[in-house]
């Protein structure tokens, strides 16, 4: 596991920040936006490269995030292009950073630059917590994309998918006499490997052994007039390597209006392509989605293994997510946290694992003593635990209804009442069975929930279908709870004076009606494991709700595509916490556009592995 340490800063005479580690500054003393504008802007020929570029996204990629200020200034001038042309409609960003700022270090170095105030506002806003590995981060609407990655950017670039390719460099980082760990083949090389035949690089540097590495990996490198008192730096162009090439639907038909079918089409409209969704139900969200209060926080294995990572990455991003869209749509959700309780010897073993381990220093979550639990949750609970302070719940049927609505309003064609029996693979795409005859689609992405294998004639994969029903209390002495517990079902704080328990977890059952047998298990289950706590004595159930999750046996969820056929699903009981990022993640795939995942996070939830 990679670890990661925080950058240490302290400021020069001229107020500059300066690493002690490496003994070099930031950014120029002075004119470091200049210095940014000439040597990486300028000198890739940004942004004039914006008015005629061939896609309607661009990626520049960089070596040192620092500061951000490349970025924010590079944010600065794609917002002013944005007025004068809409050629170029999404600017992705990547940057590597092994040594990340703390909140705190980057709010006081940002503060040197009152033109960028509000862009650094916003970056700070959705800075992420020190984990390792690739961090997506959506300004603007979705028109300006961050890919924060976080780790030694000779370890990350290899890891970074073919897929993602570069359009210019910002080959920055610490002058390569204070930094020769950096300056190394291997980073040419792999440039190289994520170049097209039109991309460009261009760095400070004019050292001759990055010229020479730069044309041994591949590139055509010259130098060319530093900036200001410097007289010489370097740009490369990548001619010899291959032509970008992309081959694109612009239609996409989405089958489901689960929480994985509206992410999906809300994606993929953002990524500018024309989406139809169709739902069998009369409204969205009336699947597994339909419950009335969902739990979104990250799955921790006891190391910071795939599924750790994946959870908590995708876990940020939705967090970051929601909080956008909430209260715009209307969604009841509180951010109270969550709290996961070691109640029994396993968990209790696991938790004291994450503690072990180096990403339990990111302060995404704090171990608590039994004590602290319960002054958390505001009730007397038995068992010490993790809490995880940003998490919490929200209303997933809601949510799924008003974004399909906010949806529907942006043009997106919703059918309800339109269930789908089978699909049949056409030579221009497929031919969709419904009650109301056939409907013809290019592009089909298959988001359907419990019944992932059940419509077209392809290979299935080990889908099971796992029954949960979920019971809806009512309880004076519960009415204090101000967080959501996690023992080995859940317990959320009331909305509308009602509370939520759950869930059970059934593998034979297979179908969604609900049960009194049921809502008694969920009961039981929270005296058993919570022993009989007083403040669940005058609980009486009002309703319940069963649905049926889907998951496969590795617990990760599947992506992809097998036989021209998109697959998105196996969420399990953890949709609202996968379903942004992995949205996310297909429109990328389906657009050509950089990815936010690891090749080995890919792999994981490919859905190749079970085919
Ligand atoms: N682009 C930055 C900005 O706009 O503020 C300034 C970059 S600063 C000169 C160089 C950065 O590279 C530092 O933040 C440093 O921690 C980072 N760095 C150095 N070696 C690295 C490595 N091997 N992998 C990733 N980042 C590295």
């Amino acid at each position: 596991m990679i670890s990661l340490q925080q950058a240490q800063v302290h400021y020069n005479d001229a107020g500059t920040p300066v690493s002690d580690l490496f003994g070099d500054i930031y950014f120029s003393d002075n004119g470091g936006l200049e210095e940014t504008d000439y040597v990486f802007l300028h000198k890739n020929q940004l942004p004039e490269r914006w008015f005629t570029h061939p896609r309607p996204f661009f990626h520049i990629a960089e070596t040192g995030f620092g500061t951000g200020l490349n970025f924010l200034l590079t944010w600065l001038r794609f917002r002013q292009y944005k007025t004068q042309s809409t050629t170029c409609q999404r600017l992705y960003f990547s940057s590597f950073e092994k040594y990340p700022f703390s909140k705190p270090d980057l709010i006081k170095a940002l503060a040197a630059w009152p033109q960028l105030a509000e862009l650094s506002r916003l970056l700070i806003e959705s800075y992420p917590v020190a984990l390792p590995g690739p961090h997506r981060m959506m300004f603007d609407e979705g028109s300006v994309v961050l890919d924060l990655w976080l780790g030694d950017v000779n370890e990350l670039l290899p890891q970074v998918p073919d897929h993602n390719k570069v359009d210019a460099w910002f080959l920055d980082g610490f002058a390569p006499s204070k930094n020769p760990d950096m300056w190394q083949q291997n980073l040419f090389d792999q440039m190289f490997r994520l170049s097209h035949s039109t991309t460009t690089i261009s760095t400070f540097t004019c050292a001759g052994f990055v010229r020479r590495g730069l044309n041994e990996a591949g590139f055509c490198a010259q130098k060319t007039k530093g900036h200001g008192q410097k007289r010489e730096m370097l740009i490369a162009s990548a001619e010899q390597a291959a032509d970008y090439s992309s081959e694109l639907s612009e239609h996409i038909t989405v089958i489901g209006a689960g929480v994985a079918g509206i992410n999906a089409a809300f994606a993929l409209w953002q990524k500018g392509l024309k989406v139809q969704l169709l739902c069998a139900d009369a409204e969205a969200g009336m699947g597994a989605s339909h419950n009335r209060q969902g739990a979104v926080y990250p799955n921790l294995h006891a190391t910071y293994d795939r599924m750790s990572s994946l959870s908590c990455q995708s876990f940020l991003y939705a967090r970051q997510f929601y909080s956008g869209w909430l209260e715009k749509l209307r969604v009841a959700a509180d951010w109270c946290g969550v709290l996961t309780l070691a109640c029994n010897d396993n968990l209790a073993k696991r938790q004291h694992k994450i503690q072990q381990q180096s990403f339990a220093q990111s302060g995404l979550f704090s171990a608590v003593t039994k004590e602290q639990a319960s002054q958390i949750a505001g009730l007397e609970l038995p068992y010490a635990g993790l809490f995880f302070p940003t998490a919490g719940w929200l209303c997933p049927q809601e949510y799924c209804q008003q974004m399909a609505n906010w949806l529907r309003a942006q043009g997106v064609e919703i059918r309800y009442g339109t269930k789908v029996h089978h699909i049949i693979k056409q030579q221009d795409g497929w031919e969709l069975a419904t009650d109301a005859g056939a409907v013809h689609a290019a592009t089909v992405v298959l988001a359907t929930g419990a019944e992932l294998n059940n419509l077209a004639a392809e290979p299935s994969f080990p889908l099971r279908q796992i029954r949960g029903q979920v019971s809806h209390l009512q309880s004076h002495r519960m009415a204090p709870l101000k967080t959501v517990v996690c023992h080995q079902g859940y317990i959320t704080p009331a909305y509308q004076q009602v509370h939520c328990v759950g869930a059970t977890f059934d593998r034979t059952a297979g179908h969604s009606e609900v049960r009194a047998a049921d809502d008694q298990q969920n009961l039981d289950l929270v005296n058993h494991t919570l022993g009989k706590p007083d403040w669940f004595e005058d609980v009486s159930i009002i309703s319940a709700k069963a649905g049926l999750r889907a998951t496969v046996p590795d617990h990760m969820p599947v992506l992809g595509k097998h036989n021209q056929l998109w697959r998105f699903g196996a969420l399990g009981a953890r949709g609202l916490t996968w379903a942004p990022l992995l949205a996310e993640v297909l429109a990328c795939m389906m657009n050509k556009e950089p990815l936010p995942l690891t090749v080995q996070q890919l792999d994981s939830i490919d859905i190749q592995r079970y085919l």
